[in-house]
């Protein structure tokens, strides 16, 4: 499961200012949907409608073909895993932090979740290890480190549906190299909607959805958009 549709859907903070206009997207499920477009085009506020962060205004989304108004909040989030641009942690311990979301978790499964974001290595170092506090009282980790916390978290809630928010803040090559295998393994076999700001995201995408100032301007797959000109 896990399709993903809108249907003419539209949205404004401000009703005198429309920010998506009549927006159509389809992803199969399973499928990678790269969203690109300029700042301010409406990619984040069309990835947060998904997980009705906001209300749709106008149109319908629809998960499987149930529209989601019909959907609990808190079925979307056990449905939908979002890794931000910014991961905001808990001021926490890092295990706290990895099994929020899923508070069942082990032990074994939150390290297996650490080794394939590959941090295993970096937390089994610290003297405290999952016990180690994190935030503004704890360990300060580096925005790579948090990004690949928050890659953990969702590959232990093992979710149909991913929303990725590329970071393009100044992570160093090598975090980076990290950052994109990571994701690109959480991304494999489940329903992806990703804002891209990398050229990598756009290759592994199935489909490139073209957005601004609110609309779809093309929207088909690598050949269809060359094709297109
Ligand atoms: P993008 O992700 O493509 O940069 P956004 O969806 O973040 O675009 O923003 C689209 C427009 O909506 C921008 O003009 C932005 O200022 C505005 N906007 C985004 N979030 C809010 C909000 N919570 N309240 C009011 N305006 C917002
Ligand atoms: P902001 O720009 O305000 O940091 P985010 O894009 O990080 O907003 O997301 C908004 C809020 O919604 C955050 O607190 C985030 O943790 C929460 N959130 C987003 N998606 C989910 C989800 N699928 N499950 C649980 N919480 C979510």
């Amino acid at each position: 499961g896990g399709a993903v549709d809108f249907d003419q859907v539209s949205h404004a903070y401000d009703p005198a200012r429309p920010i998506l206009q009549g927006v159509d997207l389809h992803i199969p499920a399973g499928h990678t949907l790269a969203i690109v477009g300029p700042s301010g085009a409406g990619k984040s506020t069309l990835a947060r409608l998904l997980f009705r962060f906001y209300d749709v205004g106008g149109g319908a989304i629809r998960i499987d073909g149930q529209d989601i108004r019909g959907v609990t909040q808190d079925s979307l989030r056990q449905a939908i895993g979002v890794v931000p641009q910014d991961t905001v942690l808990f001021n926490d311990s890092i295990g706290y932090n990895i099994a929020y979301g899923k508070p069942g978790a082990t032990e074994e499964q939150i390290w297996q979740a650490l080794r394939m974001a590959q941090l295993e290595d970096f937390v089994r170092r610290l003297p405290k290890g999952l016990n180690t506090q994190v935030g503004e009282r704890g360990l300060k980790l580096s925005g790579g480190e948090k990004q690949r916390i928050a890659i953990a978290r969702v590959l232990l809630k093992n979710p149909p549906i991913l929303i990725l928010d590329e970071a393009t803040s100044s992570l160093d090559t090598h975090a980076e190299r990290l950052i994109l295998d990571a994701l690109n393994l959480i991304s494999q076999k489940r329903t992806t909607l990703a804002i891209a700001h990398r050229l990598s995201t756009i290759v592994h995408a199935e489909r490139i959805l073209v957005l601004d100032q609110g609309r779809v301007v093309e929207q088909g797959s690598h050949e269809e958009l060359l094709a297109a000109g």
